[in-house]
């Protein structure tokens, strides 16, 4: 059910609901990722072993109703036996390694902020001033390159024909 319930309202895909725990203001989903096995995020060799760390690392989901909801991650270490790397497994469900906030929860932001201030979006969702502007800033970012490349195609096929 949890983990049912992380795909379909918390757009989380391959990992595992372990626990739940629920205080009166925040719902904290214990969650670890279900791969066996994962390439290596440097060379990307297959002949890697996956071992947990024993911490965890708390991400910001989408709100559900009034509650605050964390996703407790499970983090693990991707050993890669060709190049020696020793580095924390990516969380696929974040846009980046060092963010503390789930895709889904950056497009909400994102969609708040068409009608309420960096502020109230920022009070609204529990995410501090500075992480709603990052979140704004990569948006307008991604927005405006690919403007850009659409133009530059259209302007290529123009000087091609
Ligand atoms: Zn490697």
């Amino acid at each position: 059910m949890s983990t049912s319930y992380l795909y379909h309202a918390q757009g989380i895909r391959g990992y595992k609901c372990q626990k739940t725990e629920r205080t009166a203001e925040t719902e904290i989903y214990y969650t670890i990722s279900k791969a066996s096995h994962c390439p290596c995020p440097k060379c990307d060799s297959i002949e890697t072993s996956v071992v947990k760390t024993g911490k965890t690392r708390d991400i910001l989901g989408l709100f559900v109703g009034l509650k605050k909801t964390i996703l407790r991650v499970a983090t693990r270490r991707i050993i890669c036996q060709d190049c020696g790397a020793s580095i924390q497994e990516p969380i696929c469900f974040c846009s980046d390694s060092y963010v503390r906030h789930t895709k889904w929860a950056a497009r909400f932001a994102i969609v708040l902020r068409a009608d309420m201030s960096i502020r109230a979006v920022a009070q609204y969702t529990g995410m501090n001033w500075e992480t709603v502007k990052e979140i704004e800033e990569d948006w307008l970012m991604k927005k405006w390159l690919f403007s850009e490349v659409r133009f530059f195609r259209g302007f290529l096929r123009q000087c091609l024909t």
